[in-house]
């Protein structure tokens, strides 16, 4: 690849770092401190030396591509240009890579480069040479990160560094695996690397410095793995499990290590990987005596504790491993999934916060490093391009008495090269990182690296683009004077978000903000919820109201329906926020309720939690301003008002599938708002809804205000949505059944029942419905289809399928026909990663697919997959694991997720809602022919878009007709007040639940004008 064409300015020699005493002039006179004075000096030396390299500098290079010179000058041209290159590998054709880059570039606030723009603008000929100029671009910018389509391209390069005088270790590349026979391929390609890399290195010239460390000798071949390629399963939710699959691959490669010779380093991926790569490292350490390393994060918070941590395990278990000391890949990463879902951010807030961690830990470790052979402890290898960090590191050896080569310097593939060189001119042993692989799996990588190396934060950039002064790079980490402390999101979330009003003595007279769903990757809340739901017992509640039960309910609810009304709204919101503090100390339990009574797997249940508490804390606080008199216009003379009233007795019908969180949306919407409620739940959750009844009536609620009727659908269901003194019906189930309360809702027609001119009733009901769906999600041809086909799968397959708005089409556009490279290789990789899905006892954390709610659903479901069976489709199906005594025992209510290929448009699995596992996969020739596929079911609920062209994202935004569009994500998990949920079409009448207008519904304004002149006089004029 002739990308190890570089030569050491001078043959590596021993120390050369410069003694205190001949410290630089220009060390900062403000720098007394005796470390600082050392630091300095061997800090300026090395970035001396660095400098020096001019030549065949790569990352001086990459700095003056024009690609890059754009970037870092205009922000806005960076963010389309890294996404253009994000999708760059997805684009088969040249008028597809054109059609991309000219939509990217033509998005508002980009300024396009003259050159650019100029190719765009003329014609065809322009077209091919523009599009051959960027994918050179591209593909010359990934080679500089990634070493070689495979070790073997590789290899004439890591013997170039070898010969150079720096080691490697080698990383295959691939992050995102979706099913086993993706994480068995990697592993593949793993044992052939460990198996081959030793024997093709063994005829290289002897490198005393790279093959020794103060302990003797140190393998000549390193490879880096990352775990989350090796199992499909790689979720610390189960972390016994996901062990067990990850050990599986894992072990062989490590004993192939332990007898080859290898050293293998585990990479460090997301703060959710961390606790259990540390543990899986471990156990595999225990277990096979190889070569050990494993990276750990200088970003994260918990930095100084892990790294004593895992000091502590080494010498407890007289073990001696590596640690390669990083400050992180996925800051960004992190901190943005942290906001979403309100928890702490794992990371630090500011880059000098990094830095100095950094530090602190290398002094832990450091303080643990193995003296002699024998000796358990942490070798250090610092993974750092940053010489202020590296100089730290060394003046901390130094005042150890620990010898250089005590030291490992790493640093990546493509990056820094004069600082490679100038570490191997002082003797340093040095190791580079050196990716190979295809460029689609390295993308994630490749992208990671040009948002490291365009950051303002970078130090690199900052030493070598922008030649910072040398006293500024090696300044010890503090914040920059006269800097702000950072802004704690996690603190200040509810008003920067302002997702609600925030009535004065409402809760804590803040706005809402979303509950956070609980991080199952840590132990410590994982225990908690496993010992709470093993805990939980479902009440016993019989559904056994009569009618003529349900009508003296009626009786009672319309009693105490003008007392209610007349309640203070801020009273009746602070019994709402009140059961919601109730909810949260019962949290776990109520989960484990819904796992026993709906089958709710683990975050199913724990979701459904959070979202009937967000229902709880965002009507409250919805619901004040509605009954404060809204002035209209400031008229003098007259007063303008419009004031709401509650409508009367209301009767909630709620659902088995989000037993808590819909009934307690529908039921606290109607009560916030002055209705008095009868609860009528599902018959198969009245369970987990008497138990919300009891907290609503703990937090204040009157019992004939709030009245539960566990009763059967077909009889006092049906009596109680007919009543004539009911105002109000709030529905959430099936269409059927959604119409028949429509039309049992609405009075006789006087046209065709004479009885109703004579029996009018007082008043016409208000009728909430939501009902079902037939959601699409759409593979456009620059899908990400790594993050597209676990989307699918979880959108699809994710609580059974027992969603309205669960993804039960998935469109995939394929210009070459539905046997085309797209069709074929989603639908592979979809049905693949269903096989990974775990089928079980919703207790379990490790388990994906529960039964379903009842036997009749089961063999509804059934019925849909055997007539499709039937008809010929082409399918693959999941087994169920009978020998899984829990399937064995429940199997008439289990069934196992089936994918349909090549629906056809008519067939009733691309028609009707199945509300279970079953997906069909269709086929569209364009995108209009994907969004014209998606909008013919009458049903309108969800969809979904997976695109990285932003004129389809636009196109979709304005024609794919439905309630709740998600793009770039699955098509569930709607949060209240952030994605207001609900359709239109057959999927239901009324306003969105968990949205600003919803509680409007519940209500009747009134308008007042009064004149307020007398005999000419009126106030305010
Ligand atoms: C050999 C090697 C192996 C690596 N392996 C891994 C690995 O397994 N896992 C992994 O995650 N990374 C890994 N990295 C990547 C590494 O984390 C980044 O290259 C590194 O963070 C860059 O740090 P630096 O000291 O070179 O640069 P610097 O410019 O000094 O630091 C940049 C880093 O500071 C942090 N930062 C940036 N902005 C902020 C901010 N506002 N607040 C707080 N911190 C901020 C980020 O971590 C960023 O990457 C590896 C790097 C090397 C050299």
């Amino acid at each position: 690849m002739g990308l190890f064409s570089r030569k050491p300015k001078t043959p590596a020699q021993t120390v050369v770092i410069p003694s205190s005493t001949t410290a630089s002039p220009t060390a900062p006179a403000t720098t007394n401190d005796a470390r600082e004075q050392r630091i300095f000096a061997i800090g300026s030396d090395f970035l001396a030396r660095a400098r020096g390299h001019k030549t065949s500098v790569l990352s001086a290079k990459f700095y003056s591509d024009a690609l890059m010179e754009w970037s870092m000058k205009d922000p806005n041209f960076k963010v389309q240009m890294f996404r253009f290159v994000d999708a760059y590998p997805m684009l088969k054709t040249p008028d597809a890579i054109y059609d991309h880059l000219t939509d990217y570039l033509g998005q508002e606030g980009v300024t396009v480069p003259g050159v650019i723009a100029t190719a765009i603008k003329t014609g065809a000929v322009a077209k091919s040479v523009a599009t051959a100029t960027i994918s050179s671009q591209i593909k010359g910018m990934a080679s500089k990160f990634i070493a070689g389509q495979d070790a073997a391209s590789a290899l004439p390069g890591l013997k170039q560094l070898w010969d150079d005088g720096i080691a490697s270790s080698v990383d295959l590349l691939g992050e995102t695996c979706v099913s086993d026979e993706e994480a068995d391929s990697y592993a593949a390609k793993y044992l052939d690397l460990i198996n081959n890399l030793p024997a093709a290195m063994a005829a290289w010239k002897s490198q005393p410095r790279l093959e020794s460390d103060h302990l003797g000798a140190i393998p000549r071949c390193n490879v880096s793995v990352k775990i989350s390629a090796l199992s499909a399963r790689t979720d610390p939710i189960d972390s016994e499990g996901a062990m067990r699959d990850l050990m599986r691959r894992l072990l062989p490669i490590l004993e192939a290590a332990r007898d080859k010779g290898v050293f293998v380093n585990f990479d460090m991926e997301h703060h959710a990987l961390k606790d259990f790569t540390i543990e899986l490292f471990q156990r595999c350490v225990t277990q096979v005596n190889f070569n050990a390393g494993l990276a750990m994060q200088a970003y994260l918070r918990s930095g100084v504790d892990d790294a004593k941590r895992m000091c502590e395990w080494a010498i407890r278990n007289k073990r001696k491993v590596s640690v390669r000391l990083v400050k992180g890949a996925y800051w960004d990463a992190e901190t943005i999934k942290s906001e979403l879902h309100g928890w702490p951010n794992p990371v630090w807030a500011q880059k000098w916060q990094t830095d100095r961690c950094f530090e602190q830990m290398t002094e832990v470790f450091l303080d643990a490093c193995p003296r002699k052979q024998g000796d358990s402890g942490v070798c250090l290898a610092l993974g750092s391009h940053n010489a202020r960090s590296i100089a730290a590191a060394l003046a901390g050896l130094e005042a150890r008495g620990l010898p250089q080569s005590a030291l490992e310097l790493q640093m990546l593939h493509g990056m820094a090269d004069q600082l490679k060189h100038a570490a191997a001119e002082m003797g340093l042993r040095m190791r580079e990182y050196v990716p190979v692989g295809e460029m689609i799996p390295g993308m994630a990588y490749l992208v990671r690296r040009l948002l490291e190396n365009t950051s303002n934060e970078s130090w690199l950039k900052a030493g070598f683009m922008d030649n910072a002064d040398v006293g500024a790079l090696l300044r010890s980490p503090a914040p920059k004077s006269g800097s702000q402390p950072a802004t704690d999101l996690l603190a200040i979330n509810p008003e920067r978000h302002n997702l609600s009003p925030a009535p004065k003595g409402v809760g804590n007279g803040r706005p809402f903000f979303t509950e956070a769903i609980r991080d199952f990757s840590e132990g410590a809340q994982r225990e908690k919820f496993g010992q709470a739901i093993a805990r939980a017992t479902v009440p016993k509640v019989a559904n056994e109201r009569t009618p003529e039960q349900a009508r003296e309910m009626v009786t009672r609810a319309s009693k105490a329906f003008a007392a209610w009304r007349d309640t203070d709204a801020v009273t009746r919101a602070n019994m709402l926020v009140k059961a919601a503090q109730i909810m949260r100390e019962q949290r776990d339990g109520l989960s484990g309720v819904m796992i026993r009574e709906a089958g709710k797997t683990w975050r199913e249940a724990d979701a459904d939690v959070c979202e009937a508490i967000d229902f709880l804390e965002y009507y409250a606080r919805c619901a004040v301003p509605l009954f404060q008199r809204q002035r209209l216009g400031k008229f003098v003379g007259e007063l303008d008002e419009v004031v709401y009233q509650p409508r009367g007795v209301a009767v909630v019908i709620s659902p088995w599938n989000f037993p808590l969180a819909i009934c307690s949306g529908m039921t606290v919407a109607a009560l916030v708002t002055g209705n008095t409620v009868i609860v009528k739940p599902a018959e198969q959750t009245p369970g987990i809804a008497s138990i919300m009844c009891d907290i609503l009536w703990q937090a204040g609620v009157p019992k004939d205000v709030l009245q539960f009727c566990p009763a059967p659908g077909e009889t006092t269901g049906a009596a109680l949505v007919r009543d004539p003194r009911v105002a109000l019906v709030a529905f959430t189930g099936s269409r059927d059944v959604g119409l028949d309360i429509l039309h049992a809702a609405a009075p006789a027609s006087p046209f065709s029942s004479p009885d109703a001119r004579t029996n009018v009733p007082t008043h016409i009901k208000k009728v909430i419905a939501e009902l079902g769906g037939k959601n699409a999600m759409i593979i456009d041809t620059s899908a990400d289809f790594d993050e597209a086909v676990i989307a699918v799968r979880q959108s699809a397959f994710g609580f059974q399928g027992q969603k309205c708005s669960a993804c039960s089409r998935v469109i995939v556009v394929d210009e070459q026909g539905p046997q085309g490279p797209a069709m074929t290789m989603f639908s592979r990789r979809l049905t693949e990663a269903m096989k990974a899905l775990t089928i079980g006892d919703p207790l379990h954390p490790g388990t994906d697919i529960a039964p379903v709610i009842d036997v009749e659903a089961a063999n509804k479901i059934r019925g849909f997959i055997e007539r499709a069976k039937a008809g010929g489709l082409k399918h693959v199906g999941l087994e169920l694991p009978t020998s899984n005594p829990f399937v064995a025992a429940n199997a008439s209510r289990f069934v196992a997720p089936h994918v349909f290929l090549n629906v056809p448009e008519d067939h009733e699995l691309a028609r009707e809602e199945i509300f279970g596992p079953v997906l069909a996969v269709m086929h569209a020739s364009s995108f209009e022919d994907a969004l014209r596929i998606a909008n013919t079911p009458t049903y309108k609920l969800t969809g979904g878009v997976y695109s990285r062209k932003p004129s389809h994202i636009e196109q979709a935004k304005r024609e794919f007709c439905v309630g709740n569009l998600y793009i770039n994500r699955g098509c569930t998990g709607a949060l209240v007040a952030r994605h207001p949920f609900g359709g239109f079409g057959m999927s239901g009448v009324g306003s969105k639940a968990g949205g600003a207008d919803y509680l409007l519904q519940f209500v009747e304004p009134r308008a007042i004008a009064e004149n307020t002149m007398r005999r000419g006089f009126a106030p305010e004029l």
